[in-house]
C-alpha cells in the first residue's frame, strides 16, 4: 500500500501528540479534532483498510482500545462518545491506514453527527444474507 501521513508518524518521521505507544500500536490526538479529546488509535502495520488487518494487529487494537476509551473519558470528564472506524473513501476514510477514532460526545453540537439512513430488514433477504456472509468467513 502506499505511504501514508500515519506510516510517517508511526516512524516518528512526522511529530504527533502521543497519548499511547505499545509494539503493535499508536494513540494520538487529531490534529483536527471534532471535540476536545478526539483521539486516533493507530495499528503499527501499514493496513489500508480492517479487512486487510492482521488478526494479531487487531487483537492489539481491541486489547487497548477501552482502556484508551477509558481515559479519554477521565481526562475530558465527558462520559458520552463515539468510537469510529472507516474504511474507503466513499466511506470517509480520508487516510489510507486503518485508525479508530474515539471522539468524545459533549454536547449535541460538538462531536460526531451521524446520518443513519435506517430501513427495515426483510426476513427472507435477512435470512439468506446472513448464511452468505456466515459462509465467507474464513
Ligand atoms: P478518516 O476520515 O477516518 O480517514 O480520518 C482521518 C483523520 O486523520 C482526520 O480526522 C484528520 O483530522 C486526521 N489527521 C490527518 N493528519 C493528521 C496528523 N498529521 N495528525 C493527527 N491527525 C491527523
Amino acid at each position: 500500500m502506499a505511504d501514508t501521513i500515519f506510516g510517517k508518524i508511526v516512524r516518528g518521521e512526522v511529530p504527533c501528540n502521543k497519548v499511547y505507544e505499545d509494539d503493535k500500536v499508536l494513540a494520538f490526538l487529531d490534529i483536527n479534532p471534532l471535540s476536545e479529546g478526539h483521539t486516533l488509535v493507530v495499528p503499527k502495520e501499514p493496513a489500508e483498510t480492517m479487512d486487510r488487518l492482521s488478526d494479531d494487529s487487531a487483537a492489539a487494537l481491541g486489547r487497548v482500545l477501552p482502556r484508551l476509551c477509558r481515559a479519554v473519558v477521565a481526562a475530558t470528564g465527558v462520559r458520552e462518545y463515539n468510537v469510529l472506524e472507516n474504511n474507503g473513501s466513499g466511506a470517509h476514510q480520508a487516510v489510507a491506514h486503518v485508525h479508530f477514532h474515539i471522539i468524545p460526545k459533549p454536547n449535541p453540537r460538538d462531536g460526531l453527527g451521524i446520518g443513519w439512513p435506517a430501513r427495515s430488514l426483510g426476513r427472507d433477504a435477512a435470512d439468506s444474507l446472513a448464511r452468505r456472509i456466515a459462509s465467507a468467513i474464513s
